[in-house]
Order: structure tokens, then C-alpha cells, then sequence
């Protein structure tokens, strides 16, 4: 049976990056070795780090004056290396969700932190949009797509101060105007490989302006000065995002991808909201393109497990909602086939034929 993996992350890769991933593995460059046994300051593998830089730009339009970075660490300790590099007195964080939550904790650890606003009076399923970025503080902390609650902040929003952005679950899906940002950062993990990277992108002008010393590893001019090698970065799971990166332009980029996300989460966002049996939890106008969540119905609500197997024995893998949510998420990043949802929403009907006959 085919299977079509839903999963949150890590979470779905192009089927052509797995294969030249575990080619490299095996033969990297018809070098007779792994790339896991290379140097990686091999000639060879400073042009993989070379060309996934080069692409990120590329795909980005990333100007001029910004640095991409490979670091280790994940998303997580972006959170903390943001405010180390950048909070000087106070910084202002928008809440919403575990993600951005999880951010905001770590600042505290530097300084004063302003929540400019929350929707988690109700359980996070919108984007507060009535609120002020205090023009006092160093920066303002956004998670562009909210992962766990399928909320997402679609278009680049202007700041009075420098922008921060956590892209972890929506890097890639849509073009960007980085001009807009100071930094914007994720883990691999989502949209662009596997686990074990995170990537930065930073405006280097924001850099050396608080007073505090920084320890090397967690000071960003470290890995911009040395192009992300200061120490051993993370080989493989760079290697597996340049074939990504690869994928992404040979299919004709981020305005493209975005058409077909669009199309994704159209079509499954049509079909909740047209079955009697689910309903979407989060406001219309906030909808993920690239989480999907939703539940039973009130009155079906018992229907809950018995969809569940009911799916997952026709090929669907990773629906089940996060634990703090319940129901069901459906995480169609870039790299989920239109048939992939097709095939959700196939089940969805023949689910509904069986119990509303
Ligand atoms: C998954 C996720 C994270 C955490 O990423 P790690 O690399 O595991 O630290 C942070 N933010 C968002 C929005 C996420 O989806």
C-alpha cells in the first residue's frame, strides 16, 4: 500500500533527495568514500556548503549584507542565540503558540521581554493583529507558521524595529522579502531536510551592538566570519538540504511552490469545511498551508479514534493531532504530492459515506 506521510517533523522529503542522499553516503562524488568520512574541508564539501548558500540566496532573493548559516543546535537554540546576539535592554515577542512561547522564555534570560500580544486566551487558533511593537525595543520576535495550532502569518510584516523570525515549519513555501528581516531562522527539519541543522539567515549590520561578551560557539559573527565552519557543521543533513534546494529550483522555485501549497491546502481546507463529520480549528482568514489541523465535529466527536485507524489502514501516516491539541494535523509541506492530499481527502469522504449513510 502506498504511504503518505503527514508527519510534523522531522517530516517529508523530496523522494529523489533520500536517493541521492544515500548515494552519497555510499559514494560521495565517485570518491569511493561516504561523505561521512570526509573532511569537511574537503574541497568537495566546501562546494556543497558553497551551493546550498548560493541557493538559499538564490531562492530567497536574499540581498546583499546577510549572511546564511548552517549551525547545529536546532531551532531551540536559535531561540536562545537570538537574544544573546541581540537583546540589550528589551525585546518584544509575539505569542502564539508553544513555539513562540518557548522563544519568549529563553529572552527572559537576557532581559526585559514585552508580550506585545497572545491569542492563547483562545488556544491560539489566530494571529493577534491589533497590537504595537514598542519602538524602544531591540527587536521584534514573530514564529511566522505555527506548527502545533496550523496559524500562519503569510505576509512579511513591517517592523519599526529589526524583525525576527521563526521559519522553522514554513521556510521555502512561499517567496520572501528579506529585506524585512534582521534574522530569520528554523530547524531543517520541516521543509528543507532532515534533522540536525538549523539555518540562519542574518543581517550583518544588526550584529557587535550589545555590550555583554558572547561565548564563541553562540556569537553569530563566529560562523559568518568562518562560513559556518568554525567547527565540524553538520555534513550529511547539509547535504540532504542542498538536494532540496536543488529540487526546489529545478521545479521552478518559491512562487511555484507556493501555487501548488496553496492548491494543497485549498483543496483539504474545502473538504473540512464542507464534511458534516470535521470541522478546522483554527480562524479561516490564519489557515497554515503547511498544518493542516481539524477535529470531529461536536456531535462525532467519538468518531475520533475510529478515523483515525480508519486512515491510517488506508496508507495515511502522522495525522494525529499534537498532543496539546488533539485531532488531527495534516502537515502538507513542499514536498507532499497534490495526490498525497487527494488521497486524505478520499478518506475523509469515504469515512463520512460509511457513518452518515
Ligand atoms: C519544530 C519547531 C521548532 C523546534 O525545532 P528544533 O529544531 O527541534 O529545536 C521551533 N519552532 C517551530 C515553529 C517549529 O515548528
Amino acid at each position: 500500500m502506498k504511504k503518505y506521510n503527514f508527519n510534523a517533523g522531522p517530516s517529508i522529503l523530496p523522494q529523489v533527495v533520500i536517493e541521492k542522499t544515500a548515494e552519497a553516503v555510499k559514494d560521495f562524488n565517485g570518491s569511493g568514500l561516504s561523505i561521512m568520512e570526509i573532511s569537511h574541508r574537503s574541497k568537495d564539501f566546501q562546494a556543497v556548503m558553497d551551493e546550498a548558500v548560493a541557493l538559499f540566496k538564490e531562492l530567497l532573493q536574499i540581498p546583499d549584507g546577510y549572511s546564511v548559516l548552517f549551525l547545529g543546535g536546532g531551532a531551540s537554540l536559535q531561540f536562545c542565540m537570538v537574544p544573546y546576539n541581540l537583546l540589550e535592554k528589551k525585546a518584544a515577542y509575539l505569542n502564539t503558540g508553544t513555539w513562540a512561547n518557548k522563544a519568549l522564555k529563553e529572552a527572559k534570560f537576557f532581559g526585559e521581554v514585552v508580550e506585545v500580544a497572545s491569542s492563547k486566551d483562545a488556544l491560539y487558533s489566530y494571529i493577534p493583529k491589533d497590537y504595537t511593537i514598542p519602538a524602544d525595543a531591540d527587536y521584534f520576535h514573530i514564529t511566522t507558521n505555527n506548527t502545533i495550532y496550523g496559524t500562519e502569518i503569510r505576509k512579511d510584516i513591517d517592523s519599526p524595529i529589526p524583525l525576527v523570525a521563526d521559519m522553522s515549519s514554513d521556510i521555502f513555501s512561499r517567496p520572501l522579502d528579506v529585506s524585512k528581516y534582521a534574522v530569520i531562522y528554523g530547524g531543517a527539519q520541516k521543509n528543507v531536510g532532515p534533522a540536525g541543522v538549523a539555518f540562519v539567515i542574518v543581517k550583518e549590520d544588526v550584529l557587535g551592538k550589545v555590550s555583554r561578551p558572547i561565548p564563541t560557539m553562540l556569537n553569530y559573527r563566529t560562523h559568518v566570519e568562518n562560513g559556518s565552519m568554525f567547527n565540524t557543521p553538520p555534513v550529511l543533513p547539509i547535504y540532504a538540504c542542498l538536494e532540496t534546494l536543488r529540487w526546489l529550483k529545478a521545479l521552478g522555485g518559491v512562487e511555484v511552490m507556493e501555487k501548488i501549497n496553496i492548491e494543497k491546502a485549498t483543496m483539504l481546507y474545502e473538504e473540512i469545511d464542507r464534511n458534516p463529520l470535521f470541522k478546522g480549528t483554527a480562524v479561516p482568514e490564519d489557515r497554515s498551508i503547511m498544518n493542516v489541523c481539524f477535529v470531529m465535529s461536536d456531535e462525532y466527536k467519538d468518531l475520533e479514534q475510529e478515523f483515525l485507524k480508519f486512515a491510517t489502514e488506508r496508507g495515511m501516516v502522522g495525522i494525529k493531532g499534537h498532543r496539546s491539541i488533539g485531532g488531527f494535523r495534516a502537515s502538507i509541506y513542499n514536498a507532499m504530492p497534490k495526490e498525497g492530499v487527494q488521497a486524505l481527502i478520499d478518506c475523509m469522504r469515504e469515512f463520512e459515506r460509511i457513518n452518515l449513510r
